[in-house]
C-alpha cells in the first residue's frame, strides 16, 4: 500500500525525524491560508502516489499566499503526468503547503526489503534529487548500498559509514547516524516495503531535513496497522484493481490487449509468457484462486473485459478445487449479464469437469474456441490480437 507524501512525513514525524513544517490544503483558499499562517516563501507540492512531480510541475516555489493560491488551483482537479505514472496520469485532489527550506545539498536516502540478501538495505547517495534515476543508470558506483542484518538491526558503526558516504562533516554524522537509527525503527515497526527520503536536505545552515518522503507498506501486514489503513487513496490506484481487490481477485491491470484469465498465479504468469512469446501482449494478470463460485467467475470476466484495450480473452483453467463447469456456467453468466462488453474467447480446460464445462460453452452462443494445448491456445490468441 502506498502512502502520500504528507502521510509519510506524519509518520517520520512521530518517530522524530526531522520534517518541515506544512499542511494539507484541498482548496485553493486552503492553500493561501496555509501559506499565509506558515509565512515566507512556501512550497505547493502536488500530492500524487507517484514520484518524479519536480520534472512534471507538480512542485512550485512560491512567495506570496496569492501565488501559493493560484498555484493550488492550477494544481486541484487536474491530473499530474510523471514519467511513473501512465499516459492519463493521477488525480491530484490534495497539496501540500510546506515552508520552504533553504537548501545546501540534496542526498538520497532510502530503505527496502531486498529478497537477495533477505532483508533490509539501507541505499545511500551524495546525488540525490530529481535526477536519481540518472545517476543511478549511469554513475551506480555513486550509490552506498548497505545490508542491516535482521536479528542485529541497523548498527552503529553502519550508520557511521552511511553517513561518512553521504559525505557529511564530523558534526553532522551524529545527526545522522540518529536519523537513521530512528528511520530503521519506522521501517520495522510499520511493516514497511520501501521507504525514500529524496532529498534528504542539508540546509545552509547544516541541518537535515527530510524534503520529501514515500512510504510504501507491505500489503499483507496492513491490517496490523489501523492508522496506516484508514490512509489509503483508492482514488490513486487504476478503479479496475481496486474493484478486484475488493472481490479477492488478484489482478494486475498491463497495456496489452488480450484479457488473461488463469486459476494460480504461477499457472497465470506461465500463460502470460506464452501468449507473450506468441506475440499477444497481457493487457493483465488475473488469478482468480482456489474456492472461486460461479459469482466471483463472471466478475473476474467482467472486470477484464471492462478493459477497454482488450481485443480477446484467454482462459487457461486447470480444474482441481475451482471445477471447469462452474467456471463456464461464471462466463456465461457474465456474458448475458453485459452482452455489450463481450469479446471472442480462446478457452483451454483441463481437470474436474472439464467435458461439462467444454459442453456449456459450446452450447452457449458465446464466441468461444475451445483448445487442447496451450500451444493451440498461443496461436489462436496471438491470430485475434
Ligand atoms: P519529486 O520530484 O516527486 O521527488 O518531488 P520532491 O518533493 O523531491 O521535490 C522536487 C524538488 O523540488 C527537490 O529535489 C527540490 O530541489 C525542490 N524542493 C522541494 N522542496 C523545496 C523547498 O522547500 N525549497 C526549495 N528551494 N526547493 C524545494
Ligand atoms: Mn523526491
Amino acid at each position: 500500500m502506498k502512502l502520500h507524501e504528507f502521510q509519510s512525513k506524519e509518520i517520520l514525524s512521530e518517530y522524530g525525524i526531522p520534517v518541515p513544517l506544512g499542511k494539507v490544503a484541498r482548496t485553493p483558499s486552503q492553500a493561501a491560508t496555509a501559506a499565509f499562517d506558515l509565512g515566507g516563501t512556501v512550497v505547493v507540492k502536488a500530492q500524487v502516489h507517484a514520484g518524479g512531480r519536480g520534472n512534471a510541475g507538480g512542485i512550485k516555489v512560491v512567495k506570496t499566499p496569492g501565488a501559493a493560491e493560484e498555484a493550488a488551483a492550477a494544481m486541484l482537479g487536474s491530473n499530474l503526468i510523471t514519467f511513473q505514472t501512465g499516459p492519463e496520469g493521477v488525480p491530484i485532489e490534495n497539496v501540500l503547503i510546506e515552508e520552504g527550506i533553504e537548501i545546501a545539498e540534496e542526498l538520497y536516502l532510502g530503505m527496502v526489503i531486498d529478497g537477495s540478501t533477505k532483508g533490509v538495505v539501507v541505499i545511500a547517495s551524495k546525488s540525490g534529487g530529481v535526477n536519481i534515476e540518472e545517476v543511478a543508470e549511469n554513475s551506480p558506483e555513486k550509490i552506498l548500498q548497505i545490508p542491516i542484518d535482521p536479528v542485529l538491526g541497523l548498527q552503529g558503526f553502519q550508520g557511521r559509514q552511511i553517513a561518512y558516504g553521504l559525505g557529511l562533516s564530523q558534526s553532522q554524522v551524529r545527526s545522522a547516524s540518529i536519523l537513521l537509527e530512528n528511520l530503521y525503527r519506522l521501517f520495522i515497526a510499520t511493516d514497511a516495503s520501501l521507504l525514500e527520503i529524496n532529498p534528504l536536505v542539508v540546509t545552509t545552515d547544516g541541518t537535515l531535513v527530510a524534503a520529501d518522503a514515500k512510504i510504501n507498506i507491505d500489503d499483507d501486514a496492513v491490517y496490523r496497522h489501523k492508522n496506516i489503513q484508514e490512509m489509503a487513496d483508492p482514488s490513486q490506484e487504476d478503479p479496475l484493481e481496486v474493484q478486484a481487490r475488493e472481490s479477492d481477485i488478484n489482478y494486475v491491470k498491463l497495456d496489452g490487449n488480450i484479457g488473461c484469465i488463469v486459476n494460480g498465479a504461477g499457472l497465470a504468469m506461465a500463460t502470460m509468457d506464452v501468449a507473450s512469446a506468441a506475440g499477444a501482449a497481457p493487457a493483465n494478470f488475473l488469478d482468480i484462486g482456489g474456492g472461486a463460485d460461479e459469482e466471483k467467475v463472471a466478475k473476474a470476466l467482467t472486470l477484464v473485459l471492462s478493459d477497454l484495450n482488450v481485443k480477446a480473452v484467454l482462459v487457461n483453467l486447470f480444474g482441481g478445487i475451482l471445477r471447469c463447469d462452474i467456471a463456464a456456467r461464471g462466463f456465461v453468466m457474465a456474458v448475458e449479464r453485459n452482452r455489450e462488453l463481450e469479446r471472442p474467447m480462446v478457452v483451454r480446460m483441463l481437470g474436474t469437469n472439464s467435458e461439462e464445462g467444454r459442453k456449456i460453452l459450446t452450447s452457449s452462443n458465446l464466441k468461444v474456441t475451445i483448445v487442447e494445448t496451450l500451444d493451440e491456445a498461443a496461436k489462436a490468441i496471438s491470430k485475434l490480437s
